[in-house]
């Protein structure tokens, strides 16, 4: 038996048999996306890259179907989530960034296809796909441009060395107390 998750097949043939795969793997199974985390986590200090971060699991289900009655037309949806670890791009210190992708795929060679505003078209460079890539590239267009701790929960280094924990504005809270007057 070979693995749906890295087997080479048509979208059509996956849409026809109803393919449906469970997936749990480790983010090394992912190589582009090992490769990006690794770059990120290399400014960190040594003493502070998370021990572990190789071991990240991404979780999810792929469901393969047809969008459209005449079965021309192979979809995908799926769930793929993941807890990668990465760098606060405010603080520079680790931070355990959340990624839930949910997706609704349209396989089409043909650019012309037009996925609605429910669907994303996978322009299909050839015949085959091989799930994992699809996961793949899922996580890493949902990676943020700059990740971040939540608001307020950590400050630059800059500052902390200045030693400054200053959040109030004092502008703010004098025009809030005039408005209350008038
Ligand atoms: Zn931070």
């Amino acid at each position: 038996m070979g693995n749906p998750l890295r087997d080479r097949r048509t979208p059509k043939e996956l849409a026809a048999s109803r393919q449906v795969i469970d997936f749990a793997i480790k983010i090394t199974d992912l190589e582009q996306l090992t490769a990006i985390v690794e770059g990120d986590l290399e400014t960190l200090d040594p003493d502070k890259l998370p021990s572990g971060w190789r071991e990240t699991q991404a979780t999810g289900q792929l469901r393969f179907g047809f969008a459209d009655a005449q079965e021309a037309l192979p979809q995908l949806e799926g769930e793929v989530s993941a807890t990668i670890d990465v760098v606060c791009q405010r603080c520079l210190e680790p931070l355990s960034l959340p990624l839930a992708v949910e997706l609704k795929l349209l396989f089409a060679a043909d650019e012309a296809v037009d996925g609605g505003d429910d669907f994303e078209v996978w322009e299909l460079d050839e015949e085959s796909i091989r799930p994992l890539d699809v996961v793949e590239e899922a996580l890493i267009m949902a990676l943020p441009l700059a990740a971040m701790h939540d608001n307020e929960k950590c400050r630059s280094p800059d500052e902390a060395e200045a030693g400054e924990s200053v959040t109030i504005r004092p502008f703010a809270a004098l025009k809030s107390q005039m408005e209350k007057e008038n």
